[in-house]
């Protein structure tokens, strides 16, 4: 027994004398991280952080379990059904209908403070922390000075941890309360602690902008930041549409806006059959797996979502929870054949890039700027240019 014990504290020792193995320290100098953070508690110190926030620093470690999440590449390749089917469950819509109501006083005074609506502010609950079930275990500070120690971000993460020394000397949280997400994201909606700064704010009154303990706190200061993204009050953001062999694939792009005429003279309906209005509000066409899968006119509310997060599976699947919290019916799968596996679509991406498409670094993801490049291989080769990179497109590209 004392053998072992005296193994557990020798590699205990081995641990402190090397703790930040994973770390890229290239702009250190050879610092240490507990030099770094000494001089980073004089920094904060002139800043103007309080004794007692500085105090919040003694018990701050490095961790190389952050810098290996935030190293870390998925492996699997996820379709945005596949995404959506697991994110907005059938548990997830009808916990969120409950909580609309639960929480619809409080939802009706946001809309009318800051335009927007509640089942944006519900979808976006739901997707970052399971409607509050889990908002991350993490301590803050312990996120945020090894992302600010490690030298891929450091000015970012250094900034993110000041705020985070604020937010305690505002007294919004406690340090107990200050945990949250690997990568330095807290409370109900997951605010940087910048972003808690500059949008928190006290709903229900009691003195904090508490946005772990105050559920009324966290869905006000979610409106006031979707505000701020440049939200249109009252504005549709999302809606599913069906769309006809007549529609010019090459269009559809999240950042290509037509009127809404435009889109109805080339088939677009929605999603019921009924005919779009031919008017001139601007909308894109939104295929995340091609022509042939599920299809969504995005609003010009929609790329506010792209400020929020800038996952596109994600953004989409936040908008699509928020329409059907709205009373949308569930969406048409469609037909899609599946997305390429990781390789495939590095090869893809590879083989683009040879026939001088631009695919951007192949890192088998497909992102906006391969769905582009894709669109230019597709009509040079004479398929349809609907951006979604298959089987029978990669069979081509290795035939040439
Ligand atoms: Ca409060």
């Amino acid at each position: 027994m004392r053998m072992a014990a005296t193994i557990v504290s020798l590699l205990g020792l081995t641990a402190m004398a090397a703790p930040t193995a994973l770390a890229d320290t290239s702009c250190r100098g050879g610092q240490s991280f507990a030099a770094w953070l000494g001089e980073f508690r004089s920094e904060a110190a002139r800043a103007g952080i309080s004794q007692q926030g500085l105090a919040a620093l003694d018990g701050v470690s490095f961790q190389d379990r952050i810098l290996k999440q935030d190293r870390g590449q998925p492996s699997l390749s996820q379709s945005f059904l596949d995404y959506a089917g697991r994110v907005v469950s059938a548990e997830r819509l009808s916990r969120g209908r409950a909580l609309l109501k639960t929480h619809a006083s409080t939802l009706e005074a946001v809309r009318r403070d800051t335009g927007v609506q509640g089942p944006v502010i519900m979808a976006l609950w739901a997707l970052e922390t399971d409607y509050g079930g889990f908002m991350g275990k993490t301590p803050l500070l312990n996120s945020l000075a090894t992302l600010a120690y490690d030298c891929r971000r450091p000015d970012l993460f250094r900034a993110e941890l000041t705020d985070a020394l604020r937010i305690l000397d505002r007294g919004d949280l406690t340090l107990a309360q200050l945990k949250g997400s690997w990568a330095g994201a807290v409370g109900h909606m997951q605010f940087t602690p910048s972003n808690y700064l500059k949008h928190a704010t006290d709903f229900d009154g009691d003195g904090r902008r508490d946005l772990v303990g105050s559920v009324p706190d966290a869905l006000a200061s979610a409106g006031r930041f979707i505000r701020s993204l440049g939200w249109r009050a009252n504005e549709p953001w999302l809606e599913e549409v069906r769309v006809a062999d007549t529609v010019p694939w090459w269009e559809a792009a999240r950042a290509t806006f037509r009127k809404r005429a435009f889109w109805d003279a080339v088939g677009v309906r929605r999603a019921d059959g009924s005919a779009l209005p031919a008017d001139n509000v601007p909308a894109a066409l939104i295929l995340p797996m091609g022509r042939l899968g599920p299809a969504f006119l995005a609003y010009q509310n929609f790329p506010i979502f792209w400020e929020w997060n800038n996952s596109s599976n994600y953004i989409l699947a936040a908008a699509y929870l928020a329409t059907r919290l709205n009373g949308a019916p569930r969406m048409n799968r469609g037909s899609a054949p599946p997305i390429l596996s990781i390789a495939d679509m590095r090869e893809v991406q590879e083989r683009l890039n040879a026939m001088g498409h631009e695919a951007g670094t192949p890192d088998g993801r497909l992102g906006e700027v391969t769905r582009a490049a894709v669109k230019r291989a597709q009509n040079e080769l004479g398929l349809p240019a609907d951006g979604y990179p298959t089987k029978e497109l990669l069979q081509r590209l290795r035939g040439r």
